[in-house]
């Protein structure tokens, strides 16, 4: 072992080590975060085609770490789900969602994104219900983006809870829609108002036919079951005059707008421009 030398076996040792530090420091930091209002959101606006509007916002969560700056959900939000810290910090964001929510128009929504954990403990139902209560809203504007893998897990508690969302008003989406397994089944058995077509499909529909076969087959399948579908990751103008042809309904995406802070989208429903 020794002849190795320096680098090597002992090189990668050190790395991993290092890894597994900055991991569990950004766990630890991860604890406080909540508390020392490092947490915020940003929130990214649905654009309706057949009317030119925009119909409501998604929020997407950020962490402005003291030292490291500016850390992205991908980053923290599996560290969240491991640590069970998902549980605090997705109630910061329903509460926050549903309080920025009351200073904007009655005919805009917002859309909270859940992690599966979250999904599957009925106490969630209780934290929404009060969030609601405290700003004010009407749960009709609250929506719920959930995946299809949180579907797979444990069905039976997934679909009691979302039962339990639509008794209450709250409309569920299905987001990254064709990246997860046995879709079809579960839009049929499931109560979703929406499908979000994952942008991957998006980004490659102009390029690959297979990806624009899918897209307009989604498209027309949601006509169908009359339920609402929004094109994610819409970047081009091309993109979206082949959506609007297609007869999508929402598209959302950085032509569209980045994310903005809340600060920020009165003046975005004020103009309404495109491009
Ligand atoms: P998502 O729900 O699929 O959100 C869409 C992601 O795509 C966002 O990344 C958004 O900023 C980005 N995006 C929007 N338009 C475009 C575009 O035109 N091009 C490209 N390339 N990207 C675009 P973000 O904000 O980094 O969020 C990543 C993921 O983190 C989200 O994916 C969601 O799964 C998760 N996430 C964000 N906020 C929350 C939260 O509050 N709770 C939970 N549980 N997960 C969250
Ligand atoms: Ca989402
Ligand atoms: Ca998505
Ligand atoms: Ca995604």
């Amino acid at each position: 072992a020794k002849k190795a030398g320096p680098g090597s076996v002992c090189f990668f040792e050190q790395a991993d080590d290092r890894l597994s530090r900055d991991r569990k420091a950004l766990q630890s930091d991860l604890e406080g975060a909540v508390a020392r209002n490092e947490l915020f959101l940003v929130f990214q606006p649905f654009l309706e085609l057949g009317k030119n509007r925009i119909t409501g916002f998604e929020a997407l969560l950020r962490w402005q770490h003291p030292s490291r700056g500016l850390v992205p959900p991908s980053e923290f939000i599996a560290i969240a789900e491991e640590t069970g810290l998902i549980h605090e910090i997705g109630e910061w964001v329903i509460r926050r969602a549903c309080a920025t929510l009351a200073d904007w128009p009655e005919d805009i929504r917002v859309a909270v994104n859940f992690s599966a954990a979250q999904f599957h403990n009925t106490a969630i139902l209780q934290t929404i219900v009060q969030a609601l209560a405290d700003a004010k809203v009407s749960p009709s504007r609250l929506e719920i983006e959930i995946t299809e893998s949180m579907l797979l897990s444990k069905y039976g508690s997934a679909a009691s809870i979302l039962n339990a969302l639509l008794q209450l008003g709250v409309t569920v989406a299905l987001d990254d829609f064709g990246t997860g397994f046995s879709s079809l089944t579960y839009l049929r058995k499931l109560p979703f108002s929406r499908i979000k077509i994952d942008q991957s499909f998006i980004r490659d529909m102009l390029a690959q036919p297979d990806c624009a076969a899918i897209v307009k087959s989604v498209i027309s399948l949601a006509r169908d079951l009359d339920i609402g579908v929004v094109a994610e990751g819409v970047e081009t103008a091309d993109q979206l005059e082949y959506l609007r042809q297609t007869g999508c309904d929402e598209v959302q995406g950085y032509l569209i707008s980045r994310p903005v802070s809340a600060d920020n989208v009165p003046a975005l429903l004020n103009t309404r421009k495109l491009r």
